[in-house]
């Protein structure tokens, strides 16, 4: 069967254009005066019940090749057949202008077929079925009405193209989420017991080994600790794309919370001087305590990974007019040029020029704004390439 022209079934100007057209396909085929006009007026009466009775009728006018003989075929379909019935006005005269009528209707809509064969004298063959195809497909509309109808259905072609794209990327994006939230839990559980194994080899070690066999334990447990952040961060996207990020937000004095956190990062980055620098303030901010100090962690890390041993990273907080906190953390490191500034939180993006010197996956900052936007905040930058970088971020207040 092939499909040569489609029309969609919505008001009276349609039926003009269902015979019309129907009068230009009985002319290519040769058919008669007689049965031309028979077999569009038929369609067109059939059309007119759809209209009247539904709003979803649907004319597909195809050529079918049954027996090696050629058959003309106009199938409507509707959905919404509340009214429509076989024995209607339209129906009947239909059915004595054509030879094969059949109507069918089931709980959800049918559909009514009218055929009739086609003269062997239009010497059709696959070759030209197939160019009815084009040439009534992309037939070329005379009237006003004509031409929006077709720019209708041109508009709905693409918005279903697009619409099946959309639905296709979110297919893909679910596989994707759902594929990094297993493969990092199956990663997770492993790794536990690995680095449980390693500390307890950590603590034997210091009896039993040489020191060179504690050095390599050491680097063992490093590399261990690495592994389980970059675990942790996959495992907070997925949760993150999936909105499944639990927040458990407490009142928190914000002077004594940064003193407690920069405390454990100083004996985590022995290699840099972390000093603090604030307006002494004793605000209190509802937070989710683990939550913020996971943003810490992530730009202490990226502070002290892209700047030199030895340099100074200040951390600064101070109370805003409106009543917010902003917590800034400085670093005197490698900085970026304004593209990176503008794209670092975005998901997995790495400025080009750390990618080959430093690890990481450019998950960090993308949590870390995720985290701060749950608080109602914000986060942003200022940078200066070879000069360093200041991350700050702001929460609301709530006495
Ligand atoms: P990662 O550090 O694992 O690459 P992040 O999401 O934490 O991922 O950071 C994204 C990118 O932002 C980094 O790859 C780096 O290019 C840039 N960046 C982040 N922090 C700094 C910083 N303090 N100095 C210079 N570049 C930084």
């Amino acid at each position: 069967m092939t499909e040569i022209a489609k029309v969609t079934l919505e008001n009276e100007m349609d039926i003009v254009m269902v015979h019309k057209r129907m009068i230009a396909i009985g002319e290519y085929l040769r058919f008669t005066i007689t049965t031309q006009t028979a077999f569009s007026t038929a369609i067109a009466e059939v059309s007119r019940e759809v209209i009247d009775k539904t709003n979803t009728g649907l004319l597909v006018v195809s050529i079918k090749l049954i027996a090696s003989k050629y058959f003309l075929c106009g199938r409507i379909t509707f959905l919404d057949d509340a009214e429509l019935k076989e024995s209607d006005e339209g129906m009947s005269y239909a059915k004595r202008l054509v030879p094969q009528f059949e109507f069918h209707k089931d709980g959800q809509g049918g559909w009514i077929e009218l055929q009739i064969g086609i003269p062997r004298s239009s010497n059709l063959s696959p070759l030209r079925v197939s160019q009815m195809g084009e040439l009534f497909g992309a037939w070329s509309p005379s009237t006003p009405y004509e031409a929006l109808k077709v720019k209708n259905s041109q508009l709905n072609a693409i918005k279903e193209e697009q619409d099946e794209e959309l639905r296709q990327s979110k297919y893909l994006h679910d596989m994707k989420t759902e594929f990094i939230s297993i493969a990092s839990h199956e990663l997770k559980t492993p790794l536990t017991t690995i680095k449980a194994y390693i500390e307890m080899l950590m603590i034997t070690s210091q009896q039993e080994s040489s020191p060179k066999m504690i050095g390599f334990i050491k680097k063992i447990n490093e590399q261990g600790t690495k592994l389980q952040q970059l675990i942790e961060q996959l495992l907070d996207i997925s949760k993150v794309e999936a909105g499944r990020m639990d927040y458990q937000m407490e009142p928190v004095k914000l002077g004594g919370y940064v003193e407690g956190v920069v405390d454990t990062f100083r004996m985590l980055y022995p290699s840099h001087t972390i000093v603090i620098e604030s307006d002494d303030i004793d605000t209190t901010i509802m937070m989710d305590k683990l939550r913020i100090e996971q943003v810490f962690a992530n730009l202490l890390g990226n502070a002290a990974k892209y700047s030199e041993t030895g340099t100074v990273i200040t951390v600064g907080y101070s109370i805003q007019k409106d009543g917010s906190s902003t917590v800034s953390i400085t670093d005197q490191g490698i900085g970026m040029n304004a593209e990176a500034s503008e794209r670092v939180f975005g998901k997995f993006y790495r400025a080009d020029k750390v990618i080959k010197k430093y690890g990481g996956m450019g998950m960090g900052l993308y949590i870390c704004k995720n985290i701060i936007e749950a608080h109602r905040g914000e986060i942003w930058l200022e940078s200066q390439e070879d000069k360093g970088s200041t991350f700050y971020f702001r929460l609301p207040n709530v006495g």
